[in-house]
């Protein structure tokens, strides 16, 4: 296919400069987890990843993103609540009870790394901490799909699977995709399938795997803002995303942090489990609430 001679596979060296900017990702999300909280501004949220990340000498991937009405200018999206993903960081406080995704991205030495999570503030009602954990869960079953020999239709199945098993929407005008020195490479990666078995899978193919979901439909509405996606039912969404790299061994998550890597290794001494991904999805299925 034409769009397949745009990806590029990265080596060895070039992954362990993808796990650099990973890491410093990962690092901000952790730090973040720690002041998602009650009275604090999106606005102090933002500045704190971006102090975080010049102090690295490394470069917020987002800033300077053209827009429809500007480019982006801020080192994070926070999308709160209904809105799915671009939320713009402002002055609005955090309230108890919301859902927060947070999504961050880093540039080390001209190699992006891009990750996102959904921190969940307070008391939520069991259905909203259930679509959490699944999106969660379902990222990890993408990336557990992105074995070399296997096709991107693979990690596209595994999500849709995961959002299908609850109920949930999987959001499609918004998909994973490539990474290495631009933040957005082919190939898309969608979080549903799509009729196509896609691209084979192979070592130094690096994505980003990004599962959207809702509590209800797959519609979008963009606000006037130009850039916060929001649901266009008003329902609730999550998103989790993690930069990853195919290796001959599998899938290496470039973003994962020292936290999610303990939880990783507990949830495998429990299941025998043995690649990280899988591991880590099994921590993610067993945390899950039967539905
Ligand atoms: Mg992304």
């Amino acid at each position: 296919m034409a769009a397949d001679r745009r990806v590029t596979l990265k080596s060895r060296a070039q992954i362990e400069q993808m796990a650099l900017a990973g890491a410093l990702v990962a690092q901000v999300l952790d730090r973040l987890a720690g002041e998602v909280k009650p009275g604090v501004t999106t606005l102090a949220l933002d500045a704190l990843a971006e102090e975080m990340i010049r102090s690295a000498g490394a470069v917020p991937s987002f800033i300077g993103v053209p827009g429809r009405l500007a480019p982006y200018r801020h080192t994070l999206c926070i999308s709160v609540d209904d809105e799915i993903v671009h939320g713009v960081p402002g002055p609005r406080r955090i309230r108890d009870g919301q859902i927060v995704s947070i999504d961050a991205g880093a540039i080390v030495d001209g190699w992006h790394g891009d990750a996102a999570r959904t921190f969940i503030v307070g008391e939520v009602p069991d259905a909203t901490r259930r679509l959490v954990a699944a999106t969660e869960q379902a990222m990890y079953a993408g990336i557990a799909a992105a074995q070399p020999g296997a096709f991107l239709a693979d990690i596209s199945g595994a999500i849709e699977d995961t959002a299908r098993a609850y109920g949930y929407g999987v959001i499609r005008a918004f998909v994973g995709h490539g990474i290495g020195t631009e933040m957005h490479e082919e190939p898309q990666v969608t979080n549903y399938r799509t009729g196509s078995r896609g691209r084979r899978i192979e070592p130094g193919l690096c994505l980003a795997i990004e599962p959207m979901f809702t509590l209800g439909g797959h519609e979008v509405r963009i606000r006037n803002d130009g850039w916060t996606v929001i649901t266009a039912d008003g329902s609730l969404a999550a998103h989790w995303e993690n930069t990853i790299a195919v290796t001959a061994d599998g899938p290496r998550i470039l973003t994962s942090s020292p936290a999610s890597e303990s939880v990783a290794a507990t949830a495998g001494a429990t299941t025998g489990a043995t690649a990280s991904a899988t591991t880590a999805a099994a921590a993610s299925a067993e945390a899950l609430p039967a539905r």
